[in-house]
């Protein structure tokens, strides 16, 4: 069977110009362990992008596969309204006592998206039923990514995304967001005083009353090409939110579960959010679940007699997973039996000093910027004016192309080379990857 060309026939994949499979095609997988994915050909990509950030302890991971097996033996599947099931309350007692302060009651959605659109339904019905039925709009950051539902598409700020859609997306409050490779006060990441906050507060006095909640990626703008601002930011909204009675959603999605080297970004600013999404690392990258969690000051505001209609009557038919729930506990436990993530900042030491050494003398290199064992290492035509290369040579793609031939899947964003690798990830494996991406770096850059 050509399995690529039945495929084609099929299946339209997400995010992708469909033309570009003509000279592209699927790549079809047939099993993987650890960061290897091996086609059906047998040829090995290193997974050094934890297919879409989700992918925490290796494809296959022989202890989390003994969890899911054991409970798809018990229990698939059951509606989660009226019904409960060990795995789910086992995974909130885990879940709670690694969590910031104050977060206490869960919310289960199975995708990211659908955490989000529900983080920000239940901020506005909060304020609604508080006596602010004024607080209706959301504020959201340059750059920001949250998922491509409509109400998530609208907060987020990546245009290549949300363009298009705007004549049907909500209304939000744009701030413009720090920035740090390109400051436009001249400061430098890691000394500067958030300078850049100062757009924030202009935007609360502006909008405050008004607004219900402002949503954040913490410290890390993943889509927008992994840009990464400093904790202080997350301190600052903390205060200026109290001040306006603004909810502060942190989408933790992507940052959470050890990949900025704490277990959530909202830890280096040692403050909570009022609301966290989850997902992505949640089930260590093996079944679609994702959780808003919140306080019990905005769960109380929704408990009362069902005649005063003050439930939240949002339901995802899959909420509460077993399976998932199964995976999720298995990955905490591993975490912290492993001690998951101490070993994986040891690790980032080494694979930042790594990529430094080896991208930073090229020519078109502007910045390698890291954090947790993420790295990105952003191309520019001119390192001094940091003028970006022309997009529509589509180098980053190029180098995609080039390096999957050479067995490492990278998938630039944009013209943003970097690698968001499984914690669990080892130096000889960083060693290769950081030598072929360096390779075909090179050579597309030399053409
Ligand atoms: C991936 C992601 C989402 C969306 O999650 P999906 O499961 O893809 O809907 C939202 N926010 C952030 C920061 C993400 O990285």
């Amino acid at each position: 069977m050509d399995w690529q060309k039945e495929d084609l026939k099929y299946i339209w994949h997400p995010c992708s110009q469909m033309k570009d499979y003509e000279t592209l095609p699927p790549i079809v997988i047939d099993y993987a362990e650890g960061i290897n994915l091996y086609d059906i050909n047998g040829k090995c990509y290193k997974d050094v992008i934890s297919s879409w950030w989700c992918n925490l302890l290796g494809h296959c991971n022989p202890r989390i596969n003994a969890a899911v097996k054991k409970q798809i033996d018990s229990l698939e599947h059951v509606i989660f309204a009226n019904f409960t099931h060990k795995s789910a309350i086992t995974l909130c007692q885990e879940l709670i006592k690694v969590l910031p302060e104050g977060l206490c009651k869960f919310n289960f959605a199975d995708n990211g998206s659908a955490a989000i659109e529900m983080a920000l339904k239940m901020s506005f019905q909060y304020h609604y039923q508080t006596e602010h039925p004024e607080k209706k709009r959301f504020m959201a950051l340059t750059d920001a990514y949250h998922g491509e539902t409509l109400g998530a598409l609208s907060v987020g700020g990546v245009d290549l995304y949300s363009e298009l859609y705007k004549p049907i997306l909500l209304d939000v409050v744009r701030i413009e967001g720090p920035d740090c490779y390109r400051c436009p006060y001249g400061l430098e990441r890691d000394c500067c005083n958030c300078e850049c906050f100062k757009k924030a507060e202009e935007a609360f006095e502006k909008y405050g009353e008004e607004t219900a909640a402002i949503i954040v990626e913490p410290l890390l703008q993943g889509s927008a090409g992994m840009k990464v601002y400093p904790p202080l930011y997350l301190k600052k909204l903390r205060e200026l939110c109290n001040k306006y009675n603004v909810h502060l959603i942190a989408d933790e999605i992507a940052t959470g579960y050890g990949r900025t080297g704490k277990m959530f970004a909202f830890n280096h600013a040692g403050v909570s959010p009022d609301i966290m999404c989850l997902s992505k690392g949640l089930t260590g990258g093996y079944m679609p679940m994702a959780v808003a969690i919140t306080t019990r000051k905005i769960y109380d505001a929704f408990y009362d007699d069902y005649l005063k209609g003050k439930a939240f009557m949002h339901s995802h038919t899959y909420a509460g997973n077993p399976l998932a729930c199964s995976a999720a506990i298995e990955v905490l436990k591993i975490l912290r039996e492993d001690n998951i993530i101490e070993k994986a900042n040891k690790k980032a030491e080494y694979f930042n000093k790594v990529i430094k050494e080896k991208f930073l003398p090229l020519k078109n290199v502007g910045e390698v910027r890291s954090i947790g064992l993420i790295n990105a290492i952003e191309l520019v035509k001119d390192k001094e004016t940091k003028e970006p290369l022309d997009y529509k040579k589509r180098t980053g793609y190029q180098i995609y192309k080039k390096a999957l031939q050479n067995g490492v899947l990278l998938r630039p964003l944009g013209d943003v080379i970097y690698f968001n690798p499984p914690l669990i990830i080892e130096k000889n494996d960083m060693d290769f990857v950081t030598d072929i991406a360096l390779k075909c770096t090179k050579e597309i850059l030399e053409n």
